[in-house]
This record gives C-alpha cells, structure tokens and sequence, in this order.
C-alpha cells in the first residue's frame, strides 16, 4: 500500500490521541440534563400487577413473545429481571413482618425498567458514544456506533442493559427506550399510556418532583417520604413512591452522587497510562516504517547477498 510519510504520522499520531478524545468525550456527556426534561413518576401503591404494561411494551417494540402469555400472572411469584427480549418487568413484593408488626397486609408491585439516569453511567462508560442522554431525558442508544465492549452493563447501577448473546452476528445493547421516538413527537410511553391504574404519571421531571411531593404531603401515613431517584446517583428521570421502605421493594441503595464521577476518573487514569507507551509506540513505529522505506527506495545493490525478504526480487 502506498503510504506518504506525513500521512503515516498522522494515523499513528491519532491511534495514540483516540484514548484522550475519547475520554474527553465522556467527560462532556456526563453534563446535567436539561431541565425540560421529561420523567415519569410511578406510585407503586395503585399498582395491581396485571402486567398490561409489560405486554404494550413488548408490542410498541416488537419484542420476541414471552414463552407465557402476558395474562400468566405466576410469573409474578419468582423476582425477574429485564433481559435482551424485556425491556420492563413488574415484581411482587410480599409485606416484610418487623417483630410481631405486619408491615403492609397488601403485597407491593413494581414495574422496573431503566431509570435514565439524569448523569447516567453508561453514557459516561461508553467510549464510543453509542449511548447519549438526550434533551428529553431519554437514554438512547445507537447499535451503528457499538462495539459490543459491555462497559456499560458493568457500569449500570441497576444493572439495566442487556446484551444479545445469541446473536452471534448482530448482538445489540437492549433496553428500555423511554419511547423516545413517541414521546419526541408528543405521544406517551406505552406502559404510561396503557395502564388501567394510572400508576405512571408522564411529564416534565421538574413538575413530576412537585406531585410527588403533594402526594406525601397530603396523605399522611400512606407513603414513605421518598422519592425514589429524587437524588439517588444525581438523580433519575423515572421517579418512584412508595408505601415502605424502597430497599424492601427490589431498589438498591445507592448514594446520591452520580457513578460517571468514579468511571470517568478510571477511565482517566488508564488513558493517561497509557498515552505514553501509544505515543511510544506510535514513533517507533514510524522510525520502523521510515528506515524501511529508506531501504525499500535505496534498491537491492545496497543489500548484503543473504539480505532476508530481498532473495526473491522483492519490489
Ligand atoms: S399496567 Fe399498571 S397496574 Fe398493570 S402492572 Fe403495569 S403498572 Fe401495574
Ligand atoms: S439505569 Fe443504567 S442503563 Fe439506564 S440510564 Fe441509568 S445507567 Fe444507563
Ligand atoms: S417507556 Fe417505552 S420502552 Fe420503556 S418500559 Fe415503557 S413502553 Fe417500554
């Protein structure tokens, strides 16, 4: 192949920069959304676990069919989780006893899917950008741009996106979209659309944050007083309440500061340990490719007779 030296440069100089750039790239995605940003608030106190929601995703997405019909409502004994054909599941949580106090008489459902995070981690994970935080508070994703690397399901908190492993040629990230290309256009998420119970409220965040805080205000003793993704890792578009504690309902317990904080300092330290062995490598590479040139362009009556690569007339 022919290759000008200026040119040869220019690509190993770049090979060694991608880890900089990409970092700095990740740096300016983990900005806060926009605070037009939409969310939706879930109080799982109305929810009867009919799945219905479960059931429009699957449709809206043209998801594979469950091997049991959305009417099956035994799938709600056994605690599940979103997987590359699910992008939203409702658990059953039975009343915890404290001492001889019954908490609840009533088991507690609730519907999971991503929470897309206000700062999320896989965005900042992603070193290719095939995650992005939009205006709308959507996370979505662009399968043209994956690698398949998977950081982001390691850097999730909740342990979200799912991978396609039997999809050999083609394996995507799944997850829930937010529908962003409905809601983009005006329209609802489908579970918030076809809920008979109105569990989820769909709007701006900010307005979200408001009832929420009514809700509590003006039923005393009906909720615990939190809201789940107020503040946790800096905040989520999608908003919980809830009767107890949200750690006896499936929600992890996480800080409120965002984990992007702690992937981007990874993430910096190991670019800036290895920019130099690249930068390195990259002009020893070119000193390599330079002599050889060199060499190349001098002709064969400057080698010695057992020269190897030059028996055989190389040109
Ligand atoms: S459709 Fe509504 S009531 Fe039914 S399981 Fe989903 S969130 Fe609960
Ligand atoms: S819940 Fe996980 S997958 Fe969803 S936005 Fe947050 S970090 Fe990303
Ligand atoms: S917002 Fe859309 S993609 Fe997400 S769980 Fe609801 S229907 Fe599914």
């Amino acid at each position: 192949m022919d290759i000008s030296r200026r040119k040869f440069f220019k690509l190993t100089g770049g090979a060694a920069a991608t880890g900089v750039l990409s970092a700095g790239r990740a740096r300016a995605a983990s900005r806060p959304p926009s605070p037009e940003a939409y969310g939706c608030l879930v109080d799982t106190t109305l929810c009867v676990g009919c799945r219905r929601c479960e059931s429009a995703c699957n449709q809206r997405h043209h998801l594979p069919k469950p091997a049991e019909s959305f009417d099956e409502l035994s799938v709600l004994e056994k605690e599940r989780r979103m997987d590359e054909t699910t992008y939203t599941v409702v658990n059953k949580y039975y009343p915890r006893n404290i001492g001889t106090l019954k908490w609840r008489q009533r088991p507690t459902y609730v519907k999971f899917q991503c929470m897309h995070c206000n700062d999320p981690s896989c965005v900042s994970a992603c070193i290719v950008g095939a995650l992005t935080k939009t205006k709308s508070g959507a996370v979505v994703y662009d399968v043209s741009k994956c690698i398949g690397c998977r950081y982001c399901m390691v850097a999730c908190p909740f342990q979200v996106p799912a991978y396609e492993y039997n999809q050999p040629l083609t394996p995507r990230v799944r997850k829930c979209t937010f529908c962003f290309e409905y809601v983009s256009k005006g329209g609802l998420p489908a579970c918030a659309q076809v809920c008979p119970r109105e569990v989820m409220t769909f709007g701006k965040r900010s307005d979200l944050l408001k009832l929420a805080r009514w809700k509590i205000k003006s039923n005393p003793g009906k909720y615990v007083d939190h809201i789940y993704g107020e503040r946790e890792v800096g905040g989520t578009s999608w908003l919980y309440l809830a009767s107890e504690p949200f750690s006896h309902i499936g929600f992890p317990r996480l800080t409120d500061k965002a984990p992007p904080r702690l992937t981007e300092s990874i993430q910096h330290a190991v670019t800036g340990y290895l920019a130099l062995p690249l930068a390195l490598y990259a002009a020893l590479g070119g000193v390599m490719w330079f002599t050889g040139f060199h060499r190349k362009h001098k002709g064969p009556e400057h080698d010695t007779p057992d020269t190897p690569g030059r028996q055989g007339g190389e040109s």
